[in-house]
């Protein structure tokens, strides 16, 4: 192979995306390489696998290099653009940490807007409890409502950025995915993310040494290897954190509340809306017990919302 021609094609993953200029890092190191893409390739977003082709400079070192083809993808987040149209903005994601404060304290009705938003997305949700140095002696009603989402089968972590060790069950929960983390303003996101990231140089490794010294770096996915939990890694952007806060149908809630699916589809009416109809399976099933009051009321909250 000649010096200034494209080698053999490699696995990749797109780590920063710039319109159409890609980086990416190769699977065997850690050093991200500029890419542009084939004419051919359009839509490739920050955690696509890829397959590429370096070129080298003289000296061996890979300067730069030209994607050729995306892997299928395991997932994808999308969110609105400027014109209310879901664009793509992440994707093969294993896991949405859906981080919640002691204080401010969370609706459980917003823990449940943030699960289906998820659950929407085909991702597992994670919901995450930060500032538990806060919590007050025994637990409160808080871990009580925990531990009912625990229940329902959703991993509960808890976490603070005050203690040494207040981030364990969290790197444990991080292994061998990848992550990212949403939840309101104030919960403290960038101060969990400072922490499992303290390093400025693995921030800026999830660049290419070329888009380091451009100016459109801030807005845009980046994907980063975290150094304390074995193989993961984590995808952050501003639009991602805010995820969750967008639209959704009617449908999209029924199907969200996890424990409402075994009975979705067996009401007598088959257009039951679930509010006082005859033979509705889900308020037999509330009758029952087999579906926590609150989060029906929660559910009809949220319907209702829709509507206004
Ligand atoms: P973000 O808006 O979700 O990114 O939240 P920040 O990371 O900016 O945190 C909001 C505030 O909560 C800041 O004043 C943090 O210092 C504080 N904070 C973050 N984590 C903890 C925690 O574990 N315990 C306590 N007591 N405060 C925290
Ligand atoms: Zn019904």
């Amino acid at each position: 192979l000649a010096a200034g021609e494209y080698g053999q094609e490699r696995p990749g993953r797109v780590t920063a995306h710039f319109g159409r200029t890609l980086d990416v890092r190769p699977e065997d190191s850690d050093e991200a390489v500029r890419c542009h893409l084939r004419a051919n390739l359009e839509g490739l977003v920050t955690g696509d696998r890829v397959i590429w082709r370096g070129r080298e400079d003289p000296d061996g070192r890979v300067v730069e290099g030209v994607v050729v083809a995306r892997g299928e993808r395991d997932s994808v987040l999308e969110r609105p653009d400027a014109r209310g149209q879901l664009k793509p903005v992440a994707a093969n994601i294993d896991q949405i940490l859906i981080v919640f404060a002691v204080e401010p304290e969370p609706h459980p009705n917003l823990i449940d807007r943030y699960l289906i938003a998820a659950e929407a997305t085909g991702i597992a949700p994670v919901l995450v409890l930060n500032k538990i140095d806060l919590l007050p002696e025994g637990g409160g009603e808080l871990l009580a409502l925990l531990r009912r989402y625990e229940g329902l089968g959703y991993p509960v972590v808890t976490t603070t950025t005050e203690r040494e060790d207040g981030l364990d069950a969290l790197h444990a929960r991080l292994a061998g995915r990848t992550s990212v983390f949403v939840g309101q303003s104030g919960v403290g996101k960038s101060s969990l993310i400072d922490r499992l990231l303290p390093d400025e140089e693995l921030r800026i490794g999830a660049l290419s040494k070329d888009s380091r010294k451009g100016t459109h770096t801030t807005t845009t996915a980046r994907l980063y290897p975290l150094p304390d939990a074995e193989s993961a890694e984590l995808i952050d952007s501003p639009g991602i954190r805010e995820f969750g806060l967008g639209h959704l149908d009617e449908q999209q809630v029924a199907e969200g509340f996890i424990e409402f699916r075994d009975f979705l589809g067996r009401c007598r009416f088959r257009d039951c809306r679930h509010r006082h109809e005859p033979g509705c399976a889900l308020l037999e099933a509330v009758e029952r017990g087999e579906i926590h009051p609150e989060r029906f009321a929660s559910y009809r909250r949220i319907v209702e919302s829709l509507e206004s």
